[in-house]
C-alpha cells in the first residue's frame, strides 16, 4: 500500500532528514523511513501529474509533489515498515481497533466502530458513523436554528451511544480512519484489511471512496441509491469518502438554515452515453470554525452522507466580446453536509502513474 512519506532520513546519517522535494539520490544517497522505531529502506518518487477534467471539456495536468514510499514488494519480502512504525498500515489498523474499544468505558453495551472478525478482517461499521452524524447534525441544526429549540435526546443510535460522552471516542475513531484512508490515497488494497459494513451489508470499497476526479461516478452512485434528500434517522442513507478541492467559502445567508457554503471544484462528467453534466460539489456546515478550516485551493477528504440535486439546464450563454459563445453544460450539485471536524482531513492527490 502506498503510504506517502514526506520526509525521509539519510541512511548514512539517520539524524539528518531530507524533504522529498529536495531529495537528490546522487547527493544524499539511499534513504530510510524517518520513524526511529523503523528505519526500513524507502525510495523517492519524483514529481508527477494527474489529469483532471475541467468544466469546458478540456483537461488539465495537476502537478503532484514528490514523496517517499516503500520499494515495490517490500512488504512481501518482509522489508516493510516495522510493527511499531507510524507508516505501518496493518499496525495502524490494529491500533485503531484497540482504540475504538474505548467507547466501552462509557457504556459496556456501546458497540465499537471497528472490530476484528474471525476472518482476520477488520469491520468498519459505517452505520454507527451514520448514527453519530445524525445525532451531531440534529444538535447543530437545533443550535443554529433561530427558534432555538431545546436540544432533543438523540432519537437514533441508542443501541450505540446511550450517553453523550461516548460520542467523543467515536469521533476520534472516525478521524483516525479518515486520516488512514487519506494517507493511502484511498488505495483499494485497504479493502484487504478493512471491510466496510453498513448494517448487515458490505459496502464495496469502490462505492465508498471517490477520488478528486470521480464526481460523475459518485453522482451516478447516489442517483442509483435515490439519495436526493437527507432523511434523518432513516437507515438507507449511504455515506462516502470524497476527495474535493475547495474553491471558495461563502458566509451564510440570513435564512433559516444559517449554513456556511463551501464551493468545491466541479468537473464536467459524462454520466451516461452522450450526456455530459457539470457536477458541482458543495460543502454545507453550520460551524463557522470548520468552514474557515477549508482553505481555498486545498484538497480535503470528506466523509459524509451526501445528497444530489437533479440536473438543471443552463439557459444563459456566457459570451465575451470578440469570442465565440461558450456552451454551458447542464449542472447538478452534490451536497456534502459536515457536522464535525472529524469528518474532514487533509488530502494529497496521487499522480496518474501510480
Ligand atoms: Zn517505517
Amino acid at each position: 500500500m502506498a503510504a506517502r512519506i514526506e520526509k525521509a532520513a539519510l541512511r548514512k546519517n539517520p539524524t539528518v532528514e531530507v524533504e522529498a522535494a529536495l531529495y537528490d539520490k546522487n547527493d544524499h544517497g539511499p534513504v530510510i523511513c524517518p520513524d526511529r522505531r523503523c528505519g526500513c529502506d524507502v525510495q523517492g518518487v519524483g514529481p508527477g501529474t494527474r489529469t483532471i477534467h475541467k468544466e469546458d471539456g478540456t483537461t488539465e495536468q495537476l502537478p503532484i509533489a514528490p514523496y517517499f514510499r516503500l520499494p515495490k514488494n517490500a512488504v512481501k519480502l518482509l522489508l516493510g515498515h516495522a510493527a511499531q512504525c507510524r507508516f505501518n498500515i496493518d499496525a495502524t489498523v490494529t491500533r485503531l481497533v484497540a482504540y475504538s474499544r474505548e467507547v466501552r468505558k462509557f457504556d459496556k453495551d456501546c458497540e465499537p466502530m471497528l472490530a476484528r472478525r474471525d476472518t482476520g478482517l477488520v469491520e468498519y461499521r459505517i452505520h454507527i458513523l451514520m448514527d453519530v452524524l445524525n445525532v451531531l447534525g440534529q444538535e447543530m441544526r437545533n443550535n443554529a436554528s433561530a427558534k432555538r429549540k431545546k436540544p432533543e435526546d438523540p432519537l437514533v443510535a441508542t443501541r450505540y451511544q446511550r450517553i453523550r460522552r461516548a460520542l467523543r471516542p467515536y469521533l476520534r475513531t472516525v478521524r483516525a480512519v479518515n486520516s488512514l484512508i487519506a494517507r493511502v490515497n484511498g488505495d483499494s488494497s485497504l479493502a484487504d484489511l478493512v471491510r466496510l459494513c453498513f448494517g448487515s451489508h458490505t459496502i464495496a470499497w469502490r462505492d465508498f471512496f471517490y477520488d478528486i476526479d470521480d464526481h460523475g461516478r459518485l453522482y451516478n452512485y447516489l442517483k442509483e441509491k435515490g439519495q436526493f434528500r437527507r432523511s434523518f434517522g432513516a437507515d438507507h442513507d449511504w455515506p462516502v469518502a470524497f476527495a474535493i478541492q475547495v474553491q471558495f467559502v461563502r458566509a451564510p445567508a440570513e435564512n433559516q438554515y444559517r449554513e456556511w457554503e463551501i464551493a468545491c471544484v466541479g468537473r464536467l462528467c459524462q454520466i451516461a452515453p452522450g450526456v455530459k453534466v457539470f457536477i458541482n460539489p458543495v460543502i454545507k456546515t453550520n460551524d463557522e470554525k470548520l468552514a474557515r478550516l477549508l482553505t481555498p485551493g486545498n484538497f480535503f477528504l470528506v466523509c459524509t452522507i451526501p445528497t444530489i440535486t437533479g440536473i438543471k439546464e443552463q439557459t444563459k450563454q456566457v459570451s465575451e466580446p470578440g469570442k465565440p459563445k461558450k456552451r454551458r453544460y447542464p449542472r447538478a450539485w452534490v451536497r456534502l453536509y459536515i457536522d464535525h471536524r472529524a469528518q474532514i482531513c487533509a488530502y494529497t492527490p496521487h499522480s496518474d502513474s501510480q
